[in-house]
């Protein structure tokens, strides 16, 4: 790479300039120094692999200390808007906490030297630093949530078509939060999932599935229906979750062809690792379905090496079949799902006209607000 050289004595910058770059030591010692009240003082050495003067280029203010060569050094120059580019793309989260600590430092620093100038102040927020720190609160919030069992799992049905019944559910997470009503699981599990609270939140919904199939076995319910839960991607990539799972049915005496999980396309995209799941379910009998079918960009990518026993068609196609293209790739997705021998699922099925467009098309469920919303399991088990 393309570096700088710096004579044993010379000034690499100095207090007060503006900043250009931070560098990577190559080769060499440096000082890094600062007057306090007047007098130069020490405050480090570095040495090869270290960075410098990162700091002013991250706030992009004036460095607040002087770097001179101890020795003869060479130094990879870093552009400062290579840095900036990081930054901005960076979780904001991360960007926030670090911009706290540069804040912080630079104080001490201002309070070391015998001035301190502005640094004391209360430090300027960026503007989405009020983000970052929204979603810090909502995140200790849904930790705190989980903790004192806050997280109510509600049970859409999924009818089968031809017959009428009631076939199974999908469990489908709610948060009602104190202050801000009810978010999104679609939100909250995005955030979760950018953490490893989702682990903790997917076992959790998987113990409240299996505590509801016993619930309607208990209310005799013959033959028993299914619950689907999603799972994320941190709970594929875990390697002990199909045994949880196990453990969770073993003690309760349930059959494992009565949870079946699903998963999104999106997640999809390490086919080897999904592979793996679906072998070791299939191996214990849990059935896998594809969730979203017909949403993303690689849509018969799954299908083609992935042995799903069951396809969710996006409810964006169910959408789609008050038009006649809609009804015939409809059609052809049944087509393909019979001859890849997967039960296809409708979602998103709002009115009559769909489901009898389903129905003669030979789609095997469907699921949505026509067939019924997601309900409480006191509710389920009035019906
Ligand atoms: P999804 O798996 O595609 O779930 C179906 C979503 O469609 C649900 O939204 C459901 O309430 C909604 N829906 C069902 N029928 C209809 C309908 O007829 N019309 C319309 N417009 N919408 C309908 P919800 O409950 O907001 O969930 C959003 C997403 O959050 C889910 O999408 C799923 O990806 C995720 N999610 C929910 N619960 C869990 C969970 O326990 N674990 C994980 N990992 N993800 C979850
Ligand atoms: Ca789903
Ligand atoms: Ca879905
Ligand atoms: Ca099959």
């Amino acid at each position: 790479p393309y570096s700088e050289l710096f004579k044993a004595g010379e000034l690499v910058f100095a207090e007060g300039d503006a900043p250009t770059c931070a560098y990577l030591i190559e080769a060499g010692r440096i000082e890094i120094s600062t007057t306090q009240l007047g007098e130069p003082r020490l405050l480090a050495e570095l040495g090869p692999g270290m960075l410098l003067g990162e700091m002013a280029v991250l706030d992009d203010s004036t460095r607040t200390a002087s770097a001179r060569a101890l020795t003869d050094c060479r130094l990879i120059p870093i552009d400062k808007a290579q840095f900036a580019e990081r930054l901005a793309h960076a979780d904001p989260v991360v960007r926030a906490l670090l911009m706290s600590q540069l804040t912080r430092y630079r104080s001490a620093l201002a309070r070391l030297t015998g001035e301190a100038d502005g640094f004391d102040a209360a430090p300027t927020m960026q503007p989405d630093d009020a983000y970052a720190l929204d979603k810090i609160r909502l995140e200790s919030d849904l930790r705190a949530a989980l903790d004192r069992k806050e997280l109510e799992v509600r049970l859409q049905p999924i009818e089968e078509i031809v017959s009428g019944r009631i076939a199974g559910y999908e469990a489908l997470v709610r948060w009602q939060h104190p202050e801000r009503g009810a978010v999104s699981p679609a939100e909250f599990i995005r955030l979760a999932e950018e953490t490893s609270l989702i682990v903790p939140i997917g076992d959790y919904v998987l113990a409240r599935v299996c505590d509801m199939l016993v619930e309607l076995r208990e209310r005799g319910r013959k033959p028993l229906p299914f619950i689907a839960a999603n799972l994320s991607g941190r709970q594929i990539d875990d390697p002990g979750l199909v045994q949880r799972i196990l453990d969770l049915l073993h003690a309760r005496d349930l059959p494992p062809d009565k949870l079946k999980l699903e998963v999104t396309e999106s997640l999809v995209m390490d086919h080897a690792r999904i592979g793996d799941l679906i072998a070791h379910c299939h191996s214990v009998g849990m059935p896998v379905a594809l969730d979203d079918f017909g949403t993303g960009y690689s849509n018969l990518g799954p299908l083609l090496t992935l042995n799903f026993d069951q396809i969710k068609l996006d409810a964006s196609f169910i959408k789609a079949l008050d038009r006649p293209r809609g009804v015939a790739m409809v059609g052809v997705i049944v087509g393909m799902a019979r001859a890849l021998d997967c039960d296809l699922v409708a979602e998103g099925v709002e009115t009559r006209e769909q489901r009898e467009i389903l129905h003669r098309l030979g789609c095997r469920y469907a699921q949505g607000w026509l067939v019924g919303k997601p309900l409480s399991l006191g509710d389920v088990l009035e019906h």
